[in-house]
């Protein structure tokens, strides 16, 4: 049995103070560790107070970028190994915000998911089709390149650990939702992908979440599907008690 992973995407919203109030009252409020893992992947400038916050509790907290470098001359950039430092749990690679605004290759996604591992962080790995793909019919090849070459070079040891986040873009921020058949559907798709690449044993381990528009209403018919292990979310893990209600569904 795969453990549910829930993880907050709060990009670039939130003020210091409104960070922290929201660490201080979700971290004693949310389900066991045991049960699911609950993720909050902040601004940068706030990981450090947020892991402090975290401390002792079952709240992880996660980047939503890095360099592949460890260090170098590489001016407003943050390394995996000062993410490291600082003990950060996890890191958002690829997602599409990053590919679109910010021109993320897929090579240096792939660095970046090697990095992240050498350093034992977890990375979520995003993948995901644009609107135009969708309706050519190219969601299983978009997600099967793009999921390829994130992991190409890995052993099926270090790929059974990592996170992969299907996120249409499409339904990002937009309030459309995939159904939860085809977004598990593609899931399942990815799963077998891995399968193809690194044996049974990374395909049944590895976790694969659905993002896009995931809110307290629909989150338990996303989880109740085979291949759905998880939800990355953004708008709706900006309220306390939203993010709370995704926790609990899973
Ligand atoms: C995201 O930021 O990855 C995301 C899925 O956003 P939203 O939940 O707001 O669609």
């Amino acid at each position: 049995m795969r453990k549910p992973i829930i993880a907050g995407n709060w990009k670039m919203y939130k003020s210091f103070d409104e960070a922290v109030d929201f660490a201080e009252e979700v971290r004693d409020k949310i389900p066991s560790a045991e049960k699911v893992d609950s993720v909050i992947c902040a601004p940068a400038i706030y990981l450090p107070t947020l892991v402090d916050i975290a401390t002792e509790t079952d709240l992880a907290i996660g980047a939503q970028n890095m360099h592949y470098e460890n260090e170098g001359a590489f001016t407003g950039e943050v390394s995996p190994a000062q993410l490291s430092s600082i003990h950060v749990d996890y890191v958002i690679l690829g997602h599409s915000e990053r590919r679109e605004y910010f021109n993320e290759t897929d090579e240096a996604i792939n660095k970046k998911v090697g990095a992240a591992i050498s350093q034992g962080i977890v990375p979520i790995i995003c993948c995901g089709e644009t609107l135009e793909e969708k309706e050519a019919g190219k969601t299983e090849a978009k997600v099967v390149y793009q999921v390829t070459k994130a992991l190409e070079g890995f052993k099926s040891e270090e790929v059974k650990h990592m996170v992969i986040a299907y996120e249409p873009i499409w339904a990002i921020g937009t309030g459309k939702t995939a159904t939860a058949d085809d977004a598990n559907h593609v899931c399942g798709f990815i799963r077998k992908t891995v399968g193809q690449l690194f044996g049974l044993d990374a395909a049944n381990e590895i976790r694969i979440q659905y993002g896009g528009s995931v809110k307290p209403e629909n989150i338990e018919e996303l989880l109740s599907k085979e291949h759905i292990d998880g939800a990355l979310v953004g708008g709706a893990s900006l309220e306390v008690a939203s993010y709370l209600k995704i926790l609990e569904a899973a």
